[in-house]
């Protein structure tokens, strides 16, 4: 079946409700495109739209959302931390990872989650048993690979290896992942570790901008050092596949996206607005058509 979800079919009237998302640049979000397709899909009266918020806009722009009664709101960099002062509540997870991805307006009430461990579980489930008290290489120590570390010990695993460029982030997460009961080891950025212990793991994930389009880079780490057996996954969703998922691919490593992140990111953000549970198929589609014409 060819989904097609084309904007111009959506009516907007008095009654049609405003979600949108929150970043400073955002010109390049995917997150538009999915949410009002899943509202189209669904016939749910309501449009998404992007509004830029450089930093020091935060707090007028969290105070937009309560005056104009915007439904619900996507937050992403540079925001995901700050944020969580400016909320009324902030769920049990976001609170311990310290980032909120998703605001829900509850009647004049704004409520933070991070949906974005949820994202990146989603489509690691079905490895589950096998990452069960193995190791993991995580690559960066930003906002993201702080999800990361909070879903990796919800699935067990034994120990983690964590590589930064900047020591000082690599060390807090580090503490991070100890405290929340992660066995973790900060090994540096060096192009020689990172093979060698890449040869080790079952899982490596990239949760640096290396390799993005308009970024660049590539993650040091070829296809000589990855197993067959490992997983490796890249949060970059543009390219889908990057420059490190080519050479697990050349390796006959099994590889996750960042298409599949965002999406199922999204899909949770929904469920929490709406009450609906999307389905991903027609995400697929639409991202990809996006990401190709792009
Ligand atoms: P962030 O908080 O800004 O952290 C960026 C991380 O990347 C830091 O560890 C930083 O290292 C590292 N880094 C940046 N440029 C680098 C370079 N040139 N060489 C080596 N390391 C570099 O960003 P974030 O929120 O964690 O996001 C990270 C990436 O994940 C972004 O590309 C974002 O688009 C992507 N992402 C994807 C999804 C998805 O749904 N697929 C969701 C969230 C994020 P330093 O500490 O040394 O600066």
């Amino acid at each position: 079946m060819k989904w097609v979800y084309a904007l111009s079919c959506v009516r907007v009237r008095g009654s049609t409700y405003v979600y949108c998302i929150i970043g400073h640049p955002i010109a390049h979000s995917l997150s538009p495109v999915i949410h009002n397709t899943l509202f189209n899909m669904y016939n749910i009266d309501a449009i998404y739209v992007a509004f830029d918020v450089k930093p020091e806009k935060l707090r007028e722009a969290i105070n937009g959302i309560r005056s104009l009664n915007i439904k619900g709101c996507t937050v992403t960099i540079p925001h995901k931390e700050r944020v969580i002062v400016l909320l009324d509540e902030v769920d049990p997870v976001a609170q311990k990872i310290g980032a909120v991805n998703t605001i829900k307006n509850e009647n004049g009430k704004l409520i933070g989650y991070n949906t974005d461990v949820w994202g990146f579980l989603e489509p690691l489930t079905r490895f589950a048993d096998a990452l069960r008290g193995d190791s993991a290489l995580l690559i960066g120590a930003g906002g993201a690979a702080r999800a990361i570390v909070y879903a990796l010990k919800t699935l067990g695993v034994g120990k983690l290896f964590i590589a930064n460029r900047t020591k000082t982030r690599g060390k807090i997460l580090e503490e991070y992942s100890l405290e929340i009961g992660l066995d973790a080891e900060y090994i540096g950025f060096d192009e020689k570790a990172l093979n060698e212990k890449a040869r080790k793991v079952k899982l490596i994930v990239n949760a640096t901008p290396l390799g993005m389009h308009g970024i660049g880079g590539r993650v040091p780490i070829t296809s000589n050092s990855i197993r067959s057996d490992t997983i490796v996954y890249d949060i970059v969703y543009n390219p889908v596949e990057t420059p490190l998922l080519v050479e697990a691919r050349k390796a006959g490593a099994k590889i996750i996206t960042g298409v599949d992140m965002l999406i199922y990111q999204a899909m949770l953000a929904f469920k929490i607005w709406t009450g609906v549970h999307p389905e991903p198929d027609p995400l697929y589609d639409v991202v990809l058509k996006e990401l190709k014409a792009k």
